[in-house]
């Protein structure tokens, strides 16, 4: 669901920022000083947003409206703090104010600090936005980020008054801001969610066309999760490394947990040739907030290929009887590729409620507005829309809903990527 708590608790946080850094600027500070170390404030609260949001805690799902766009979230605040910081660092007085005492100035760590704190910002900001870069070497490498962090930290609390005052309102305000950036930090680097994994045995391997579906069993207890929710899937052995996010395909209260994965890349093939039943399989989660229950009534919910999974979800979940009338548009590149399609018909059928609408691109046709203005019965603004399957299907429809009136906050998105 579309959010933006989040985004405006980020805004106010910089605007008191702000606020106090030029309210009780030193006089003896000049605008230059001033206005850069704004901005070099600015980067470092920036990032310490970045890294709470790197926790994945519940609350800022909910302000956000999903982890997906959590994430999103996070690697703009990124690109903007490491923006803050260039420009901070260029245009910062090289030239120590007159008054101020250069062997005193010297023996203070702050610069040097600055300086290797900003190259290792440069060497991280480029993996980070490398999409070239897979994703098992990636994801290690993006921790230089939490580095680069305590540098800049380091940087500031060390820095001579002649250009900060780390006991003034806004420099309490970042030392504030850093000591819970740490936490997180140290939380997201070493702790994360471990005590929350719950353990599964494998019991079944099913292949699918181009995806397998691979059945759980929990060992102790399952896991409470809402229909379109996801979790990170962890296979135990070796071989398997870091935990990949899939939708749970079955609905809560099943007695076995779902998962659907297209073959994508290696870990997916892995899945696909080499797993066995009767292996450990540790599940972390429910993630996102792709909710339709508490939407409008007339709901469109629109699954490209293997973005089918949170729908599947849904529909496996939904009872006879459910008031909402729901157009269910599946495309998919050949009436082969639509896994789960005889049971979508069944389950259409038996609801009622539910209109399934398969499109196949090698027929012609393609999950486009003009052919959802043609097939349905009333006005596109009257509807709820929920997608979830390629970008530029995503992309394209997006845009073209809000060229057709639809309003934004009615349009619910999930990504499958968080980079
Ligand atoms: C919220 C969410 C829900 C998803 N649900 C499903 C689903 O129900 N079914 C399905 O088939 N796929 C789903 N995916 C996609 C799935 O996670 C990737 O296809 C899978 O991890 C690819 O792994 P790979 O090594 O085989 O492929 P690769 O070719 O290595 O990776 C392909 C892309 O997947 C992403 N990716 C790879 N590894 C990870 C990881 N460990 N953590 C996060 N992202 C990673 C990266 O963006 C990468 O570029 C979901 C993804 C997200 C974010």
């Amino acid at each position: 669901m579309l959010r933006r708590q989040g985004i405006f608790a980020i805004i106010g946080l910089i605007a008191l920022f702000t606020v106090l850094h030029l309210g009780f600027a030193p006089e003896t500070h000049d605008p230059r000083t001033t206005g850069t170390t704004l901005l070099g404030g600015i980067a470092f609260l920036l990032m310490t947003c970045a890294i709470i949001l790197s926790t994945r805690a519940a609350i800022f799902e909910d302000w956000l409206g999903g982890l997906d766009r959590m994430y999103q979230v996070h690697r703009v605040i990124g690109v903007l703090a490491a923006l803050f910081a260039l420009v901070h660092f260029f245009g910062v007085p090289k030239a120590l104010p007159a008054g101020a005492d250069p062997a005193l100035n010297a023996m203070v760590p702050s610069a040097p600090l600055g300086m290797l704190g900003l190259i290792f910002l440069v060497i991280g900001l480029f993996i980070a936005l490398n999409r070239k870069i897979r994703y098992s070497f990636w994801r290690p490498t993006h921790k230089i980020m939490g580095l680069v962090y305590l540098l800049i930290f380091g940087h500031f609390f060390t820095a001579p008054p002649v250009f900060v005052l780390q006991f003034s309102p806004s420099g309490l305000l970042l030392l504030a801001a850093a000591i819970m950036g740490i936490v997180c930090l140290f939380y997201s680097v070493f702790g994360m969610n471990r005590r929350t994994a719950i353990p599964f045995t494998i019991e079944a391997v099913n292949a699918l066309e181009r995806a397998t579906e691979v059945v759980l069993k929990p060992s102790d207890r399952t896991l409470d999760f809402k229909p379109g929710q996801f979790a990170f899937v962890e296979i135990s052995g070796k071989g398997w490394n870091e935990p990949h996010p899939f939708t749970i395909s079955s609905a809560p209260g099943d007695d076995r947990l779902k998962f659907t994965m297209k073959v994508l890349g290696d870990w997916t093939r892995k899945v696909r040739e080499e797993l066995q039943t009767g292996g450990e399989v540790m599940v972390r989660g429910p993630y996102g907030r792709f909710d339709a229950e508490g939407a409008g009534q007339k709901q469109i919910w629109l699954a490209g290929g293997i973005g089918l999974t949170p729908f599947l979800s849904k529909l496996r979940a939904m009872q006879p009887g459910d008031k909402r009338q729901i157009h269910l548009v599946y495309a998919a590149r050949e009436e082969q590729d639509a896994i789960f399609l005889d049971e979508l018909r069944d389950r259409a059928a038996q609801l009622g409620s539910v209109t399934l609408v398969p499109l196949f691109s090698d027929e012609g046709n393609f999950a486009r507005v003009d052919m959802m203005k043609q097939k349905l019965p009333d006005p596109l603004n009257s509807y709820e829309y929920f997608m979830c399957g390629p970008k530029p299907m995503v992309d394209g429809l997006m845009k073209d809903l809000k060229a057709e009136g639809v309003p934004r906050r009615k349009i619910h998105t999930e990504a499958f990527e968080f980079r």
